[in-house]
């Protein structure tokens, strides 16, 4: 298999491209230019997975389909685990796919790029806690599926047990942790409305984080109001407190231990270890360490979202966040562009930070705009801040569905959540 741009990862950024760089360069040729790989078979918008653990949001309606989304965007699918890269010969190999049972469906395969994006994305980072096999992560839809599914018998165990409560502990207080928060006490409201009086539960959630503030990316006030409102919901926020061990149902902490029927962790950011074993330089995190081109260490590859360490202002990176993805996914549909009708493309990659959204669920979130209207920077919270953030969700989905499929997606979800209800309980 040979393709002019091969794309490794179809995430917020690297999905982005693909649709772009298929409606540009595929339409009359079938999408041989254009190819995508993932390891699974259809998307999920990362910044999603949340709703779909706590359960609001229903993968399987939510997922899209590759093959279709390629189809419809003129660029090829392949679902494989990219597991290693020859630079020299411009070729990577997809890993055998197997089934359930270990039973090899696909043999190992290689393909040929003339040029090459990865955008595998990030996880979180353990930082060699012990015990971290007793907590869920939320890396991926599996993960979010796990978790929803067994927080949902939990659920039912505690509305049977003579305690009548269930406690979950989140470590790690940037957005997946401050956002999962919300999202499960807007899910236990929904949930008690579905139980008999009977069979109600109190839910208590902890907020662990090492830093001295929530948010800690984020300006000062937002963390401030995304702390008020947690605690007014009954979050309980502690601050300071370093995650010294997780054991099952239990965390070691600077501040003593805490019981929790159930333990996420979503502190850090890392990208997967066998970046670093594909001959590229990565940083400590294991991120790809690219220009301001978005070039990699190796001529002809490219790497942009989480898993890029891209020089932004002021000697940081780019930040890893779904804004940065999409900016960089038009940064290198323009680059691919012009490099492929033979033109040159020189202009360097300039992040712009257009403020962040935090989702405090019950129709609430926070945020701030930067450079927005007249220039200037403003701070947005309430239904204003939550609608702003859907609004981000439905830009992904026109991103690669087009105005009029978005529209009708967002319509017929409405009419779902009518007439099924919001909360997925199965
Ligand atoms: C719960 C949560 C909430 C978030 N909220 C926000 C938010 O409000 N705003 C914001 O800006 N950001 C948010 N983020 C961060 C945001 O999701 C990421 O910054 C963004 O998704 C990064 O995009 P990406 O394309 O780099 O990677 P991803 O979207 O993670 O996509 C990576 C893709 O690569 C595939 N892949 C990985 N390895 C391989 C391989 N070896 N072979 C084949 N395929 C592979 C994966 O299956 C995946 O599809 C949130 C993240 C989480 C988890």
């Amino acid at each position: 298999m040979h393709f002019d741009v091969v794309v490794v990862g179809g995430g917020a950024g690297g999905l982005e491209l693909a649709a772009q760089l298929g409606r540009h360069l595929g339409k009359n040729l079938g999408g041989e230019k254009v190819l995508l790989i993932d390891r699974f078979p259809y998307h999920i918008w990362k910044p999603t997975l949340h709703e779909v653990a706590a359960g609001t949001l229903d993968a399987h309606q939510e997922g899209l389909s590759y093959t279709v989304l390629a189809r419809r965007n003129h660029f090829s699918f392949s679902m494989g685990d990219m597991c290693a890269l020859d630079s020299a010969r411009k070729t990577l190999t997809l890993a055998a796919m197997k089934d359930g049972q270990g039973n090899e469906i696909v043999p190992q395969r290689t393909v040929s790029y003339k040029h090459l994006v990865l955008a595998m994305g990030s996880g979180s980072n353990s930082f060699g806690t012990p015990g971290i096999e007793n907590a869920y992560l939320l890396e991926n839809a599996v993960d979010a599926q796990h978790f929803h599914s067994d927080w949902l018998s939990a659920a039912v165990r505690a509305s049977f047990s003579a305690e009548r409560s269930l406690s979950v502990a989140i470590v790690g207080a940037g957005a997946t942790g401050v956002e999962l928060s919300a999202e499960l006490l807007e899910a236990h409201a929904e949930l008690l409305q579905s139980l008999g009086s009977n069979q109600r539960f109190r839910l208590d959630i902890t907020l662990v984080e090492g830093g001295e503030r929530i948010l800690g990316g984020l300006p000062e006030r937002i963390s401030e109001q995304a702390t008020v409102a947690l605690r007014r919901k009954g979050v309980k926020v502690l601050l300071g407190t370093r995650v010294q061990e997780l054991r099952k149902s239990e965390l070691l902490t600077s501040a003593g231990e805490i019981r929790a029927d159930m333990i996420v962790w979503a502190a850090g950011i890392k990208a997967a270890d066998s970046n670093a074993r594909l001959g590229l330089e990565v940083n400590r995190i294991n991120q790809f360490v690219v220009d301001d081109h978005l070039r990699t260490s190796a001529t002809d590859i490219y790497a942009m979202g989480d898993c890029a360490a891209c020089p932004w202002e002021e000697g940081k990176l780019v930040p890893a966040r779904a804004q940065a993805a999409h900016q960089q996914a038009t940064y290198l549909s323009g680059v691919f562009s012009a490099l492929l009708n033979e033109r040159e493309a020189s202009a360097p990659f300039v992040y712009k930070d257009f403020g962040s959204l935090v989702s405090l669920g019950d129709n609430k979130g926070v945020g701030n705009l930067m450079g927005g209207l007249a220039g200037k920077n403003f701070f947005v919270e309430g239904l204003v801040a939550k609608w702003m953030y859907m609004s981000l969700h439905l830009m992904h989905h026109r991103a690669i569905l087009g105005v009029g499929k978005t529209g009708l997606l967002a319509l017929a979800r409405l009419l779902q959540q009518r007439v099924s209800g919001r909360m997925k309980l199965h």
